[in-house]
């Protein structure tokens, strides 16, 4: 519908941008023009809407099917790897080795065979025949972002599938990482066969998740949460659900026209309960999703509440592993500290600090993590005999005189009985070293949930309508796409 393009588009800045119809009046007031009547303005962004869901959609499941087969497809190839190592006298070409309980002489025979003979590299003639064969070798099952559409749905701008439909027929340019890859092919020439087995320890991939509310305290009428492929994944949006308490307009029908029915609406109230369950719930409609999908999770990285898995467990039958995200774990060990009353602001971060080394220092070393723990105490207190060289300086350089450059008069702290308190707050965390050893991370979520507040304002409410579930997916499609969201916005409705 290109005659109405610059309306639509009004409207996709709306969401994306300038805010609803006052703002925009206001906005046009400043230019000195007339302004338009907000009913109408709504209507636009409505209709950009739909479109601006349909790109965010297209491009959540494609994130989330990008960042699956990755990590499905690492995790093989380090199985295979450790599977080679443990295979003994193994001709890395032909892929064989002989028996444990073979003759020797057998073993003798196949290294006489000369590894040039049994080349197995192999050159492609063209990309699109190594992508092919990619994708058929999957080592997971992988889902196909084009659904089947029948052709005889209706072709309204409503319809979701028809609409998700057209957002993978427009043209797309290739992004950096697609560039990237396709350069090494060339550079190549060939592409080498990789002994690579499918994934067997794992089912489902990790993915960072974080609920957000639209007002401070508990008693929020909305919230949204969002599921995001890890860093090393490109930290894209996998899954954004967004949940309401109210419903606008069901409750002015309640309100001003008693006993009658209900006018059609796109009713947005899909949550019964207090505010809190709001992230339980989400976390279980969100993990659900992307198991139909085809894409599950099994390890989510979050903050340190734990009731999202007890829901997942119940409803869904499914166990998750859970990873704790650093700055939470510093951060409540901070407000530990803080409520004990009896050391300065300065002492507590430097101790936080200390055990923010730690955790980086040891990961994957679960008796690291915990002399390291244990240490961290005794040592602000001039005690140095459970710390190691590699994080005590004064073990470091036995030689040079040591100080505590970050504590009060460069002095070791004194005070028995605030060392046995501090002790006390530490032995939990001492104790559980070995889930702090495998830690992940949820800052991608703090991120994504600022760039949330940036389009719904925790200021104004935008709950009472589909206006918060928009402004959120167009920060999906913000954060996946980048600025090129706005163009295959425009792109989809034009075409
Ligand atoms: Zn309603
Ligand atoms: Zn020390």
């Amino acid at each position: 519908m290109p005659c109405f393009a610059i309306n639509t588009k009004l409207g996709t800045g709306m969401i994306d941008s300038i805010g609803g119809p006052v703002r925009v009046n206001n906005f046009l007031s400043t230019l000195n023009l007339k302004p338009v009547n907000s009913k109408s303005l709504k209507n636009m962004e409505r209709r950009a809407g739909v479109f601006v869901e349909a790109v965010a959609n297209t491009s959540t499941r494609k994130a989330a099917t990008d960042a699956f087969n990755t990590e499905m497809e690492e995790i093989g190839e380090a199985e295979s790897a450790e599977a080679l190592k443990s295979m003994g006298q193994m001709i890395d070409d032909l892929g064989v080795c002989p028996l444990p309980d073979s003759l020797v002489a057998s073993g003798k025979l196949l290294n006489v065979i000369p590894s040039s003979s049994l080349d197995l590299d192999i050159s492609f003639e063209s990309d699109d025949t190594i992508d092919d064969q990619q994708q058929n070798n999957a080592s997971t099952p992988r889902q196909t972002l084009s659904t089947p559409i029948s052709d005889d749905s209706p072709k309204t701008p409503c319809n979701p599938t028809h609409l998700e439909k057209r957002v993978l027929q427009t043209p797309r340019a290739p992004s950096r990482s697609e560039k990237f890859k396709k350069k090494v092919d060339k550079v190549k020439g060939k592409k080498v066969v990789k002994l690579s087995y499918p994934c067997k320890t794992r089912r489902g991939m990790s993915a960072a998740a974080d609920t957000a509310w639209h007002k401070r305290g508990f008693d929020s009428l909305t919230s949204h949460t969002f599921f995001m492929s890890k860093a090393k994944y490109g930290r894209k949006v996998i899954k954004s659900v967004v949940r309401h308490r109210t419903c606008g307009t069901c409750n002015w029908w309640r309100r001003n026209r008693p006993r009658m029915p209900v006018r059609k609406h796109r009713c947005v109230c899909n949550h019964i309960g207090s505010a809190k369950l709001m992230e339980c719930k989400s976390g279980v409609q969100g993990v659900k999703e992307l198991s139909d999908e085809g894409t599950p999770i099994e390890i989510i990285e979050g903050d340190g509440d734990t009731t999202m898995l007890s829901h997942i467990k119940s409803d869904l039958n499914m166990t998750l592993k859970k990873r704790y995200d650093r700055n939470h774990i510093v951060k409540n060990i901070g407000k530990n500290l803080y409520s004990l009353k009896k050391i300065s602001k300065s002492v507590i971060q430097h101790i936080q600090k200390c055990i923010k080394y730690a955790f980086a220092k040891n990961q994957g070393d679960k008796t690291g993590m915990e002399e390291n723990l244990r240490a961290i105490i005794p040592h602000q207190f001039g005690d140095h005999s459970s710390c190691h060289s590699r994080f005590c300086g004064f073990k470091w350089k036995p030689e040079e005189k040591y100080v505590h450059r970050s504590l009060p008069y460069k002095a070791s702290l004194k005070d028995d009985s605030l060392r046995s308190q501090l002790e006390k707050i530490f032995e939990p965390i001492v104790n559980n070293a070995e889930q702090l050893a495998d830690l992940g991370s949820s800052q991608q979520c703090e991120h994504a949930n600022r760039e949330v507040t940036l389009r719904a304002p925790k200021s104004l409410h935008y709950g009472n309508s589909e206006s918060l579930d928009f402004r959120v997916a167009a920060t999906a499609a913000f954060i996946n796409e980048g600025r090129n969201s706005r163009k295959y916005i425009t792109q989809t409705y034009v075409l």
